[in-house]
């Protein structure tokens, strides 16, 4: 119609100008349809985001912040994404909000864009316990430019070991500490951290880009009271588009936003903005706050099913939206057990998890996440079922499509999906 092709997307002109690429945009639907999607990082973000991101937002040169730009014609890329930080301060009650970051590491690169000097050192999370590369692996412009100090978990508890927390923050006085990170199932003690920073004089850094929509929700404490910076992305729980984002206390604001831009970025992509703006409003409704806690729900419900098959949760559970399992007592590798579940069609990812023996590209755990399945609208009966396909997808299978039991469990998959369909209202 008139109205698509003026405001943005038109999936018809796609397809007859680019049949090529309009072929993988619906046969990518059609496989997210199809199987499981358990990938704790990701989500099914809403038509309405969609199509703010596929609009003509995505052409305007908007360089520096609203009311304050570097080209002109931006009065109205002004309003949405003046909108968008209005409505990320009131969802988290935060003192200032930068909406500009392209993405979790991006929003992490600004921090320490703002508080360090090359070669200045930090507290972290080491990757094979549960934090990210962005928090100082040699492989990141975080390691390679800074001092990386890492902590982990306790080896009986696989919860973090404040204790070496605090005593590596008081033998090596970092600048900045770090919690947060991408296997973390459990909550994190912010105001430990918070109390510690106040000790040793470092600033306090809170990457949520894992749970922040649990936050959003309400289904989780919130680390804004007591951090200086909190980044995340906004396309994990959150369910918003592909990007980052970070809130700050007031007295940070001007520091973090330079470092955002000029320092980090170039041009903001306004057509992100807008629906990240979108997905606000969303994370303000009722309906988001039960989605929220059916996501824990089901998350604790999947981690203790698995573990009745003997695919052990790490820590025993989960709080969140994540569990990590541990395959080793039933002897098999997160490498077998991510092939043969997707032979199955079911997706998730194998993960190193803490005391690993195996290689990271072996590992020996899978991560699990219900963030896509919840917005399919499954709840805990669903997740026993889930659990009972994944354990005999990796107990039985061989990661042959062809292997008779993977093809009776995607037979299984494929009825429950089509009860709970991702993005019944598109069609194909
Ligand atoms: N920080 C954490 C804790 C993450 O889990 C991720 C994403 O995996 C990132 C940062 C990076 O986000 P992005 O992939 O958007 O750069």
């Amino acid at each position: 119609s008139m109205d698509q092709t003026f405001y943005g997307s038109d999936f018809g002109q796609l397809s007859s100008q680019d049949p090529e690429i309009a072929a993988v945009l619906l046969s990518e639907l059609e496989r997210v349809r199809g199987g499981l999607q358990l990938i704790a990082s990701e989500n099914l973000t809403s038509p309405a985001v969609l199509a703010a991101m596929g609009s003509t937002l995505s052409n305007k040169y908007a360089e520096g912040y609203p009311g304050r730009r570097y080209y002109g014609g931006c009065s109205e890329v002004d309003k949405a994404e003046s909108i968008g930080i209005e409505r990320a301060k009131a969802l988290f009650g935060a003192e200032h909000a930068n909406l500009q970051p392209h993405s979790g590491a991006n929003a992490n690169m600004a921090v320490y864009g703002a508080f360090l000097q090359p070669g200045d050192t930090f507290l972290a999370m080491s990757l094979p316990h549960g934090g990210h590369l962005t928090h100082g692996s040699k492989v990141s412009f975080s390691g390679k430019w800074f001092n990386a100090v890492h902590y982990g978990v306790d080896k009986e508890t696989e919860n973090i070991d404040y204790a070496q927390v605090a005593e590596l923050a008081r033998t090596h006085r970092p600048k900045l500490i770090v919690a947060g990170g991408s296997a973390i199932p459990r909550l994190i003690d912010f105001e430990f951290f918070r109390n510690l920073a106040d000790e040793v004089g470092a600033i306090f850094w809170v990457d949520a880009a894992h749970f922040i929509g649990l936050v959003a929700g309400k289904a989780i404490p919130s680390p804004v009271p007591y951090a200086d910076v909190v980044t995340f992305t906004t396309h994990k729980v959150l369910r918003g588009p592909r990007g980052g984002m970070l809130v700050c206390k007031q007295e940070h604001a001007a520091k973090l936003d330079k470092a955002v831009f000029p320092m980090m970025q170039g041009g903001p992509l306004m057509h992100v903005i807008a629906a990240k703006a979108v997905n606000l409003l969303e994370c303000s409704q009722p309906a988001y706050e039960a989605y929220a806690k059916q996501v824990i729900a089901n998350a604790q419900q999947l981690a203790t099913s698995l573990g009745e098959k003997g695919i052990r949760p790490i820590t025993g559970g989960t709080d969140t939206h994540l569990s990590l399992h541990d395959l080793q007592g039933i002897g098999v590798t997160g490498k077998d057990a991510e092939a043969r579940a997707d032979a199955a069609g079911i997706v998730l990812n194998k993960n190193a998890i803490p005391f690993d023996p195996q290689p990271p590209n072996t590992a020996s755990g899978i991560r699990v996440g219900t963030p896509a399945v919840t917005t399919q609208g499954m709840g805990t009966a669903e997740m026993v079922v889930i659990a009972d396909l994944i354990d005999r997808a990796v107990t039985r299978t061989d990661g042959d499509p062809d292997h008779p039991v993977a093809k009776e469990i995607r037979a299984e998959v494929s009825d429950l999906v089509g009860r709970f369909p991702a993005y019944p209202r598109l069609s194909s």
